[in-house]
C-alpha cells in the first residue's frame, strides 16, 4: 500500500491508502518528486467539482508534477532515476476533434489527476511513456512541476496572438496570470495593465514588467486615456472575470478568457459594453502540444517559475495547502507538494 491525498468532497482533503500502481502495456512507474496544487484542483475542493465533472468517490488531485523514472523507458531512449516532467493528457488522437487539431478539447481524453482518473498528489505513478518529457540537465522538479501550468499560459498567448505594443490588460495576478505576464513581455506588447484584488500579487506583476496595476477593471482604462485595452486576458476564479475584461476592453478589443470562475458561472454581462466594443472572445481551455516550449523557457531563463512557487509542503500537508490557497492568504501564489519531503 502507498499513501495518497483524496479530495472527498467539499473542503475535505484527507491522507488515506492507496493500491501501490502496477503498470500497464505502455505504462512507467514514477516517483513522484512535485506536484502543484492548480486553481482547477480547488474548484473541486470548493465547489465538489467542475461542470459535469463532479466527484462521486474520493479521488487524488494532482495533474502538475515532475519525478523519477523508476525503470528504463527503452522505447524513448530514457533510463531509470531520469527526471521526467509528464504531460497529464492524452487525447484519442481519433476523434474528429483530435483530426482537426483540438487536442486540448477531445471529448475522449484521460486526464491525469481530473476525476475520474487519479493524479500525482501520491508517492509513485503510473503513466504513459508517451506523455514523458525529459528535463534538462541542471532543471528542479519544482520546475518540472510548473512547466504544465507555464504550457496552459502558452497556449493563452498562442490564442491571444499579442501584437507588437499593443495595450494588455491582464485580469487575475495569479500563478497563470504571472506566467502569461512573462510571456506578454516576451512577445513585445506596450503597456500592460495588471489587475487584481490582492495587493502582493500587484507587487509581483509590476516587478515582473506589469507597467501599470490596479485593483479593478477601471484601472485598464485610467491608464489608457479612457480607451481601455486592445487585448484583455482574464485568469481569475471570479463570476465577474466576463464582465471585468469586457469593461477593461477598447473598442475593437480581443477578450481572452483562461480562468474557471467559481460556482461554473458568470456574472450578467451588460450587453450594450460589449456589442458597442465589438469585442472578439475566445476561450482557453488547458493546452496543446506545448511542452517542448515551456522546456525551452525555462531552460533558457526566459521565464522565471520559481518567483511563483510561495509555499511547499510534504504529502501529510496537502489539507493546509488546500486550505490556506481556498482562503486566498496575503503572500501566497502557489503551492508545491513533495510526496518524498525532500
Ligand atoms: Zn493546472
Ligand atoms: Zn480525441
Amino acid at each position: 500500500m502507498n499513501t495518497a491525498a483524496y479530495i472527498h468532497g467539499v473542503r475535505d482533503v484527507r491522507i488515506g491508502d492507496i493500491p501501490a500502481p502496477v503498470p500497464s502495456a505502455g505504462n512507467v512507474l514514477v516517483d513522484v518528486l512535485a506536484v502543484g496544487i492548480c486553481g482547477s484542483d480547488l474548484h473541486y475542493y470548493k465547489d465538489g467539482g467542475i461542470g459535469a465533472a463532479v466527484i462521486s468517490k474520493p479521488f487524488v488531485p494532482g495533474h502538475e508534477f515532475c519525478g523519477r523514472l523508476v525503470a528504463d523507458v527503452e522505447t524513448r531512449g530514457l533510463q531509470r532515476g531520469q527526471l521526467v516532467a509528464v504531460d497529464p493528457a492524452t487525447p484519442c488522437h481519433h476523434c474528429d476533434w483530435c483530426r482537426q487539431g483540438h487536442h486540448n478539447l477531445c471529448p475522449k481524453v484521460v486526464f491525469i489527476g481530473a476525476p475520474p482518473y487519479n493524479g500525482a498528489l501520491t508517492h509513485q505513478i503510473s503513466v504513459p511513456q508517451n506523455s514523458l518529457f525529459a528535463m534538462p540537465e541542471g532543471m528542479t522538479p519544482d520546475q518540472g512541476a510548473m512547466l504544465e501550468p507555464l504550457g496552459v499560459c502558452i497556449h493563452a498567448i498562442d490564442l491571444a496572438k499579442p501584437k507588437l505594443l499593443e495595450s494588455v490588460a491582464l485580469i487575475g495576478c495569479g500563478p497563470i496570470g504571472l506566467g502569461i505576464l512573462q510571456l506578454l513581455k516576451l512577445s513585445g506588447v506596450g503597456k500592460i495593465v495588471a489587475i487584481d484584488p490582492q495587493a502582493h500579487r500587484l507587487e509581483m506583476a509590476m516587478q515582473l514588467g506589469a507597467t501599470h496595476s490596479g485593483d479593478s477593471p477601471s484601472a485598464a482604462v485610467d491608464h489608457t486615456d479612457g480607451r481601455g485595452c486592445q487585448l484583455v486576458i482574464e485568469a481569475t476564479n471570479s463570476p465577474d472575470g466576463l464582465s471585468h475584461a469586457v469593461m477593461a476592453s477598447s473598442i475593437g478589443g480581443r477578450l481572452v478568457l483562461v480562468g474557471i470562475p467559481d460556482g461554473d458561472a458568470y456574472s450578467p454581462v451588460t450587453a450594450a459594453e460589449a456589442r458597442r466594443r465589438g469585442l472578439s472572445l475566445k476561450f482557453s481551455r488547458r493546452m496543446g502540444d506545448v511542452y517542448p516550449r515551456a522546456i525551452e523557457l525555462v531552460e533558457a531563463g526566459l521565464v522565471d517559475v520559481d518567483v511563483l512557487v510561495t509555499h511547499h509542503f510534504d504529502l501529510d500537508g496537502t489539507p493546509e495547502a488546500f486550505q490556506i490557497q481556498a482562503d486566498e492568504q496575503p503572500g501566497f501564489i502557489k503551492s508545491i507538494v513533495r510526496p518524498s519531503g525532500a
